[in-house]
């Protein structure tokens, strides 16, 4: 199928026709009208680079229950994204060439976004010893990143191999940066709430200092290393000094983490309850500092859906983890306002480049695969959870009124979402 998105604004620029055939940008221009074309009317809306995720939990195979493949990927294009990295904490863990590929292939079934698969850095989760990486990295699903996501990678001999080991296929290990023994049984955000909650403190320096040690780790051997869910402001400083001595370090940040802070668990609703937790004001501004200045590369949803039983309990109970994959756009316009440039930086490109994606990530250009996502800037909605594609509900955005809507997904020159729905 060819398509014509008729009146579209590249990255909040002037109004331009562009060409979709064979899979790519075909022609970028004014009026164009080839026979045969499907017309997309496109006025008013901003065309983006199709958004990238680097860290996204789709669920399967395990917990089918909270979240498919299919049905996660149906959420991705839904929130605008054509590329998703699917993180490996599944049952079982993503640590062997099989299950990675498993993934990889459901994705394409689904065949709403690329999913890409992330393996594990170590057998089951554990931290004992390492996975095969190589034989994930020449798989079918050609991992290039690799993570313990969920847990640390703490013990830092294991580390420092894993950051030796990836160097060979130029892959990179992202951490979730978790000094376990500083947060046995944490809760929340070490700090004034949590004390006023009764809750067992989370304290930023678990996260800083695994930073610290990473990024000389990193330096030590010249590796790669992606920061996940970077959340508080002593790891931006970390991040700003790593990055101004050239190492090579990247990081992302949440949605949630730029907008919401330990005060929304004051009610002690579990939909507020996240890994790491929720911080402080002063942290979602240096946050969203370090995205403008891009000492954050990329914003990431952490999208973690959970069962009404493993979310509605208890807050010591209930599991950690937000929905995201609808929602992090609206978020990102609510916090840095109608930015394209920035959006597409840290959305699209930067994510793209972590993850090694060279078909995403790329600016509407004649010969750029058309991976785009169209947005209507105008468009405010309030979140209902009721209306998410994904299998669960953990939202802590229901009831918000947030800006944006994606109107249409192209994965490929087709569409994946076409008048702010799902195609299939
Ligand atoms: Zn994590």
């Amino acid at each position: 199928m060819t398509y014509v998105i008729r009146g579209a604004r590249i990255g909040g620029g002037e109004p331009v026709d562009l060409l979709l055939r064979d899979g790519v940008v075909a022609e970028v221009g004014a009026r164009l009208s080839p026979a045969g074309a499907e017309l997309v009317d496109a006025a008013g809306l901003i065309v983006l680079p199709g958004l990238v995720d680097l860290h996204t939990h789709l669920r399967e195979p395990g917990r089918e229950d909270a979240e498919t493949v299919e049905t996660g990927s149906r959420a991705a294009a839904l929130g605008g994204y054509t590329a998703v990295c699917a993180m490996p904490n599944t049952d079982p863990v993503a640590d062997t060439a099989g299950v990675v590929e498993q993934v990889y292939r459901l994705g394409r079934a689904a065949g709403l976004v690329d999913v890409q698969p992330i393996g594990a850095v170590t057998v089951d989760l554990a931290g004992e010893r390492l996975a095969e990486l190589a034989a994930m990295a020449t798989s079918a699903a050609r991992v290039q990143m690799f993570s313990d996501d969920g847990n640390c990678v703490a013990d830092p001999r294991l580390m420092r191999r894993a950051l030796e080991y990836v160097k060979a296929f130029d892959a990179v290990v992202a951490q979730h940066a978790e000094e376990p023994r500083l947060t046995e049984g944490a809760q929340l955000h070490e700090g004034e709430v949590a004390t006023r909650l009764g809750l067992a403190g989370w304290p930023a320096v678990a996260e800083e200092a695994i930073i610290v040690r990473d990024v000389l780790l990193a330096a030590h051997v010249g590796s790669r290393l992606h920061v996940c869910h970077v959340s508080t402001a002593g790891s931006v400083e970390i991040l700003r000094q790593a990055k101004a001595r050239g190492v090579r370090v990247s990081a992302e940040v949440t949605p949630h983490h730029l907008l919401l802070t330990d005060e929304y668990a004051s009610g002690y609703d579990p939909v507020f309850k996240v890994n790491p937790p929720l911080r402080t004001a002063t942290d979602t501004a240096a946050l969203r500092q370090a995205v403008r200045d891009g000492t954050i590369d990329a914003i990431a949803t952490d999208h973690a859906p959970h069962a009404v039983e493993d979310k509605e309990c208890e807050w010591a109970y209930a599991r950690p983890g937000m929905l995201g994959l609808q929602t992090a756009l609206p978020v990102a316009l609510d916090v840095f306002g109608e930015d394209w440039e920035l959006i597409a930086a840290r959305m699209s490109r930067a994510p793209a480049r972590i993850a090694g994606l060279t078909e995403h990530g790329r600016d509407p250009a004649p010969g750029v695969p058309a991976n785009l996502t169209l947005v209507d800037p105008a468009a405010r909605r309030e979140v209902d959870p009721a209306e998410l594609a994904s299998l669960s509900r953990n939202t802590p955005y229901a009831g918000m009124t947030l800006p944006g809507r994606v109107v249409a997904t192209f994965l490929r020159g087709e569409p994946t979402v076409l008048d702010g729905k799902a195609v299939r």
